[in-house]
């Protein structure tokens, strides 16, 4: 069986090194790749990278269809004297995944292989071969002899790295991971919609915003909403999914495979705006595509600092569950894609005014 176009351009995607303030290689790829569908295509000194399709009705809505750039990843802050590298994050890798994980570190002079180093277990005590040690104490190692050599290979503070992760295809011809799939899979999702809003009449306008830096605060997307202001902001983001021995069928109960996500409300943010909530239900309903209402308690999307931002925008969020959120496995089911991009796609073919948008 030949592998889904979506998950061969996912597999693309996810190969680009990108992580928080280091975006330029997913930049760069989503720039060529709206120039083949958007009027025009523009870029900030943020580095965020709008493609614009005018609608046919001047006085219609403007529509921000968002995901982010950015990766999860480290950042050395020091290189000690045995060559080993301290580490900050880049966002929020998780800590228990660390010790022993592979890493690519992007130096000045390319990418270098390491890994995080581990404590052998012969010697660990039996308490401490249960704990996760404090990121002040872990340290990559890419085979450096000295600090000297380090620098020699282009290492110096502030370098980053991310997660070697590679695209891995399961035996379900469905489930794919590797690293990166937040927020890659959305970057994809919204190429994806705008090449097909490329080939339609509409009478909204459109802009497609990859953003930056959502990693660390859901920065981009802030600022892009106040370039834009858009009446409609709606992020496309990967969502921590249920659904594993490891949860309690109540913690966080949305499966991967079970259709987009729509986050009716996460509790540090956004509150998905009434009339868009509805208009999204009914066209799932419409082309029997399963949706998964969500309240999401643990985290926030770009929605959410891009309403807040520019003010008077609906916003809402569709999710992609994915498991295993922020390690270099990240799994994730692309019928679940494809029902976003279906989803999307045919949902904003329905905002023609923004009186549609006024909730009484
Ligand atoms: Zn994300």
């Amino acid at each position: 069986m030949t592998a889904s176009p979506l998950a061969t351009r996912t597999a693309k995607y996810t190969a680009l090194d990108a992580p928080t303030g280091f975006e330029e290689p997913v930049l760069r790829a989503v720039r060529d790749d709206l120039q083949q569908c958007s009027q025009r295509v523009e870029v900030d000194v943020r580095g965020n990278v709008f493609g614009y399709q005018d609608g046919s009705s001047a006085d219609g809505p403007l529509i921000m269809i968002t995901a982010h750039a950015d990766e999860i990843g480290f950042l050395a802050t020091s290189i000690l004297a045995g060559g080993y590298l301290r580490f900050t994050k880049l966002g929020g890798p998780t800590s228990m995944v660390l010790p022993g994980q592979r890493v690519r570190v992007l130096s000045r002079s390319g990418p270098l292989e390491g890994v995080i180093g581990v404590k052998p277990g012969h010697i660990l005590s039996p308490a401490g071969a249960h704990q996760v040690p404090p990121i002040a104490e872990m340290y990559i190692d890419v085979g450096a002899e000295s600090a000297e050599q380090a620098a020699e290979w282009g290492i110096e503070a502030g370098t980053p790295a991310v997660f070697v992760g590679e695209w891995t295809a399961t035996q379900n011809p469905n489930r794919f991971f590797g690293k990166c799939v937040d927020n890659r899979a959305g970057i994809v999702a919204v190429l994806e919609i705008a090449e097909r809003l490329a080939k339609v009449e509409a009478a909204a306008s459109f802009v497609h915003a990859i953003v930056v830096e959502e990693e660390v605060g859901l920065r981009g997307a802030a600022v892009a909403a106040l370039d834009v202001k858009p009446d409609v902001v709606i992020a496309i983001d990967t969502v921590p999914s249920g659904g594993t021995p490891d949860l309690k069928p109540d913690e966080l109960p949305w499966s991967i495979g079970g259709g987009p996500l729509l986050k009716v409300r996460e509790t540090r943010g956004l509150s998905t705006h009434g009339p868009l909530r509805e208009l999204f239900r009914q066209t799932a309903e419409e082309k029997g595509i399963p949706l998964q209402l969500i309240v999401d308690t643990a985290g926030m999307t770009d929605a959410a600092s891009a309403q807040q931002a520019s003010g008077n925008i609906a916003a809402l969020t569709i999710g992609l569950a994915r498991k295993y959120s922020h390690s270099a496995v990240e799994m994730f089911d692309v019928r679940d894609l494809d029902q976003i991009v279906e989803l999307v796609f045919h949902a904003v073919g329905k905002i023609t005014t923004k009186q549609q948008l006024l909730r009484i």
